[in-house]
């Protein structure tokens, strides 16, 4: 099958560059090949309360599919440099924070319109934080809640399936060079273009891997985060949620000088269970239904984990510890602070008679026996810290939940044009290991799109 343009993956990435693709030029032919289902098919069976843990399904509902990592994300869209990837190394500061803000109009006219957008601008929060050692970094987040993005995702859908060929259960396996462009292979078809925008995200992090090996193209990695997701009433949060929403803290710890951060923050959210690649690991979320909203908060402390020469895979390193929370929990951890910090696990009885209620069913048991000590020690002195500027943040009934692991994709040799060194073969969003948002995906896709419509122009006249 013959297109101008092949793109893996439907995930934001994938979805703004078929989008501004198409706004550049109605005339191409476009195919996106996913490896999920469409968004309307996409159901995971703990949320249909038809099991309760995670069974690793054939296409992870939560991960793949049309709309990505992102389709049941809190939608929450970041609009800074400070965090979300490194975008902007790439292609500059200013490309990068219009790019995101063209992304956020167009939520808004595909069904975001009346969504709140928060800023730390001017906050004082940001003093009283700083008096208690914490950095607050500087954004813009979009709210669009979970109900709400999925309507967006449904009318991206609508406008783009009349112009462009979506592939579903569709998976790459591989990708050739061929005289004229590239040739990506799933299952029996072939599909033939001169252009080739791979967005697989991050559970496309090992296919990735083997395809840079396979096309000679350099790739490096060193980072993983590692740490719980805390879970406690909204009211110990309220002041800074209901003024911020997000807020990204960052803790120099004492002991260890390890930067801690608090990561995804769910005012009134639940905590989610996810599955990348057969390891479960937890997560969260939050609806912008006043409806939907729950008794609590909950929000990731992520402690940064950077290897040097000669090891080279640190996301094994935060897999190794996510399978011992997976052997000894079968699934994810749930402790009590206050056990945490006594030394003993917590009991189901323990955990049913806190005034507190879990929002995942999860197994109650020990995380020192999972977590090693290092970040251990850094979660807990965090928590403290946070407890200065949110007093209640270290009372014996919060419940942190492990382990939550932030993997980090291997960093792709890209240039500028965010193109590898074969000319015509993109590779943005997650799995460029450049991104790790919906804002700094979406925008990759958005500028990759635009670079590939002018050198095709370029091209065009050229040979005219
Ligand atoms: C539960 C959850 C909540 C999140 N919340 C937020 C949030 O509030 N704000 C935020 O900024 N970020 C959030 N994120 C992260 C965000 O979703 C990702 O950063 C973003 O989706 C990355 O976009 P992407 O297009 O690069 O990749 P993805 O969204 O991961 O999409 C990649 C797509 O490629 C497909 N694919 C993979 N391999 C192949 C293959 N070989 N062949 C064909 N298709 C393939 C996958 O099925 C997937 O659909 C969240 C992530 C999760 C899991």
């Amino acid at each position: 099958m013959k297109y101008d343009v092949l793109i893996i993956g439907a995930g934001p990435g994938g979805i703004f560059s078929a989008y501004e693709l198409l706004k550049q030029d109605p005339a191409l032919k476009i195919a996106v090949l996913e490896a999920g289902n469409p968004l309307e098919k996409r159901h995971c069976p703990i949320d249909n309360k038809k099991i309760k843990r995670c069974i690793g399904c054939s296409t992870c509902a939560i991960m793949n599919g049309f709309g990505g990592a992102g389709a049941f994300s809190d939608g929450k869209y970041n609009i800074t440099n400070q965090f979300g990837g490194t975008l902007y190394e790439h292609i500059g500061r200013g490309e990068a924070l219009s790019l995101m803000r063209y992304v956020d109009a167009l939520n808004l006219q595909f069904g975001g319109e009346g969504t709140k957008l928060y800023s730390t601008a001017n906050s004082r929060l940001k003093k009283i934080c700083l008096q208690n050692d914490l950095h607050l970094l500087d954004a813009q987040v979009r709210h669009l809640g979970t109900d709400v993005n999925y309507i967006v995702l449904q009318n991206l859908y609508a406008h783009l399936s009349e112009h462009v060929d979506f592939y579903f259960r569709c998976y790459a396996k591989q990708i050739e060079k061929t005289k004229d462009g590239y040739r990506v292979i799933a299952g029996e078809e072939c599909f033939d273009a001169p252009y080739c925008i791979v967005s697989t995200g991050r559970s496309g992090s090992k296919w990735m891997e083997s395809i840079c090996s396979a096309l000679g193209i350099h790739t490096k990695s060193n980072r993983v985060d590692i740490g719980v997701r805390v879970e406690l009433p909204a009211e110990v949060f309220s002041h800074l949620t209901d003024e911020l929403y997000e807020s990204k803290l960052v803790y120099r710890t004492k002991k260890f000088q390890d930067n801690v951060r608090t990561f995804c923050m769910n005012p009134r959210g639940v905590v989610v269970s996810e599955n990348t690649n057969g390891i479960v690991t937890v997560n969260g979320h939050s609806y912008e239904d006043p409806s939907r909203y729950t008794e609590n908060t909950n929000f990731a402390l992520l402690v940064s984990n950077h290897f040097s020469e000669p090891f080279k895979d640190s996301n094994e390193y935060g897999e190794s510890i996510a399978r011992l929370s997976n052997m000894l929990g079968g699934g994810v951890i749930v402790q009590r602070f206050g056990d945490l910090i006594r030394g003993q696990r917590s009991t189901e009885s323990r955990i049913r008679s806190s005034f507190l209620k879990p929002t995942l069913s999860a197994t109650p048991g020990d995380l020192s026996l999972v977590i090693p000590k290092r970040q251990m020690d850094d979660i807990i002195e965090m928590i403290y810290a946070l407890d200065k500027v949110a007093p209640g943040t270290a009372s014996d009934e919060t419940l942190l939940y492990g382990v939550e692991v932030k993997f980090y994709n291997l960093e792709v040799e890209i240039d500028e044009n965010l193109e590898t060194k074969h000319k015509g073969l993109y590779v943005i969003g997650d799995c460029s290991g450049v991104t790790h948002s919906l804002s700094h995906a979406s925008a990759s896709g958005v500028y990759v799109a635009r670079h590939l419509v002018q050198t095709r122009k370029e091209k065009n006249e050229q040979k005219h």
